[in-house]
């Protein structure tokens, strides 16, 4: 990096065009190196040394260097980072975490300074030392390139829902402005498809959003990943993986257990993701909380637990017709151990629970009812907290499979009623291997323990084990530390763009998709309840749905194609599988068009 030193003017401070060149430097360091017009430095800010520009508090030259301006060195902070920004940043900030060098190019690399009074994550972040050079709450700030699109195109056309007419965009038959007769029959089940999701002006900018996502720059097969897989899995912002980054270069340590500094860090980093766990929950106390591998092992953790003990012969255990197999085999397990029975909801043809048909398996055998929020091969949200009150009447314990609900949809467990609720971090944008089962007070309390190990005792003699009290009495062995500090990272991520934002979001993105597949001629959508989050299964007669997959892997697309491990709500539909893309937040409409095209292409084979 080239240094320029700026000539003092009469009271050492810079002169006008020396400031000019400093404001248009500064903008360059913004989102998307957005410059400003009015400030002709902008673009061309490795003509100067910022650190030496901008400092607050000019000092005297040395002898020798007549009139320059001198700013002070703060320790450790990253070249590129002004100053009068750095001296804001949290004290705690791990200097080691930020690019010391200019990027590829001679740039400095961009940073995104965050209001901390406005700016919840990096309050909560204060006590682990996240580096706070990233974009979590810039989506809100600065107009992307989707706010601007929207804006323009609010001047040029028309759009869906309206009563003007227009014609179809591009030759595959991407929709942005159809006739009105079109949409009728779409419109009449769920309701106009909105036009948000392209972003409305304030509103959510995936753009911005989608810089967090490192991996969504990836190209496959030569083109840029659409990645509409995150039923299976999402992807991290980079705001989780520097969190990782962070636990083993900063806190590695097991926890707990140890009287020194970096045991005390892991620890507070494991017990503060708990409490972020818990508020993320609504749950009443962090001591609800136990980290698990993931949601199969954390209704595992409650079959063989509580359903040990609480489940006996004649006794009944109620699951939905929409179960993913992890919420299916634990309590067949357990059934045929125990010599219980288990009842099955059905649902209608749209893929919705029947309330009534449930209500009439209700009984005093009722022991358990264990359903999913939302289906991961339908996308199907349930209506769980009826489903809680009635169990509830009767007497039995509730298990909410929230595997698929917590990245979409706003949960409180106290409201919601359930004894357990269950999800994994890697559907979260978290990473894999950790998740949590959350349970009521008073019901962990009647739960004996199901692994014994380490962490779990209070006290061992050979003669007999006194055990730990929740949580720690479910958590035996070292935990997943880091991911759990990871896990609480994502929340912390998702909670600051605003479960609200997403879920309306993704709801206009699903109605947009929705919208376009069910245009395609023979296309079948399976799963087609009014309240459905996320997910498109669909089949199309005369092509296998792994041939689809894989032609839609050529162009980069990555769906899911299977029995996405639902096989009975399949089957209840005629299919042994179905292509299923499932969306995110980063998701975007363009992403759907071309999703759209290639399925269209595919149907005209
Ligand atoms: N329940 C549902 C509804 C799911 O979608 C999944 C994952 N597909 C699971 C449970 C199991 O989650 P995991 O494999 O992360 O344990």
């Amino acid at each position: 990096m080239t240094t320029t030193t700026l000539t003092s003017e009469a009271a050492g401070l810079p002169d006008v065009a020396a400031l000019s060149r400093l404001a248009g430097a500064l903008f360059a360091t913004l989102p998307d190196g957005s410059a400003s017009p009015a400030f002709p430095g902008a673009g061309a800010p490795d003509s100067i040394d910022l650190r030496e520009t901008v400092s607050p508090q000019p000092q005297a030259a040395p002898a020798g260097e007549t009139g320059a301006v001198r700013a002070p060195r703060a320790g450790g902070i990253a070249s590129g980072v002004p100053e009068a920004y750095a001296a804001a940043l949290p004290s705690a900030l791990p200097t080691s975490s930020h690019p010391k060098e200019p990027q590829a190019g001679g740039r400095p690399a961009s940073y995104y300074f965050v209001d901390e009074a406005s700016h919840p994550v990096s309050k909560r972040h204060e006590d682990v030392a996240v580096p706070e050079d990233r974009v979590s709450a810039q989506s809100f700030g600065l107009p992307g390139q989707d706010t601007l699109k929207a804006l323009l195109s609010n001047l040029t056309s028309s759009r869906p829902g309206t009563t003007e007419l227009s014609g179809s965009r591009d030759e595959a038959g991407g929709y942005y402005f159809v006739h009105p007769s079109q949409v009728q029959a779409h419109e009449s089940r769920r309701g106009a498809p909105q036009t948000q999701a392209r972003s409305a002006p304030g509103g959510f900018d995936v753009q911005a959003v989608r810089k967090d996502f490192p991996i969504l720059q990836e190209r496959i097969n030569g083109k840029p990943l659409v990645w509409l897989d995150n039923a299976a899995t999402t992807h991290k912002p980079r705001q989780v993986i520097e969190r990782l980054s962070h636990f083993y270069e900063h806190e590695n340590s097991n926890i707990h257990r140890a009287a020194h500094e970096l045991a005390a860090r892991a620890t507070d980093a494991y017990e503060g993701a708990r409490s972020t766990v818990a508020r993320f929950l609504g749950a009443a106390s962090a001591d609800e909380i136990i980290f698990v591998r993931g949601a199969t092992e954390g209704i595992n953790l409650v079959a063989k637990s509580w359903g040990v003990k609480h489940i006996g012969a004649g006794d009944e255990i109620i699951v939905s017709h929409l179960e993913h197999h992890a919420n299916i085999v634990p309590w067949q397990q357990l059934a045929a151990e125990k010599g219980a029975r288990l009842r099955v909801i059905p649902v209608d043809d749209s893929g919705q629970i029947l309330l009534d048909e449930y209500r009439k398996l209700l009984n005093p055998r009722t022991r358990l009812v264990a359903v999913t929020q939302v289906s991961n091969a339908l996308g199907t949200i349930t209506p769980v907290q009826e489903i809680v009150a009635l169990a509830k009447a009767v007497g039995a314990r509730t298990l909410v499979d929230g595997a698929q609900s917590v990245s979409h949809l706003r949960v409180n467990v106290q409201a919601l009623g359930a004894d357990f609720f269950v999800f994994s971090g890697h559907k979260v944008f978290a990473p894999t291997g950790i998740g949590v089962v959350y349970g009521r007070s008073e019901v962990l309390e009647e739960t004996p323990p199901w692994q014994g190990g380490g962490n779990m005792i209070a006290d061992v003699t050979f003669e007999r084990t006194l055990f730990q009290p929740p949580p720690a009495r479910f958590e035996a062995g070292t935990g997943n530390i880091a991911d759990a500090a990871g896990l609480g990272a994502a929340l912390d991520y998702l909670q600051a763009l605003g479960l609200e934002n997403v879920a309306k979001y993704e709801h206009d993105l699903l109605d947009y998709a929705t919208h376009g597949l069910s245009r395609i001629p023979g296309l079948r959508l399976v799963g087609t309840a009014l309240h459905k989050t996320s997910v498109l299964s669909f089949v199309l007669p005369g092509h296998t749905t792994e041939d689809i997959g894989h032609a839609l892997n050529e162009e980069g697309i990555a769906v899911r194609s299977g029995h996405h491990c639902a096989q009975p709500i399949l089957r209840r539909f005629g299919l042994e599988a179905t292509v299923r893309p499932s969306l995110a937040f980063y998701n975007t409409c363009d992403e759907i068009d071309h999703l759209v095209a290639v399925v269209r292409r595919i149907a005209r084979r």
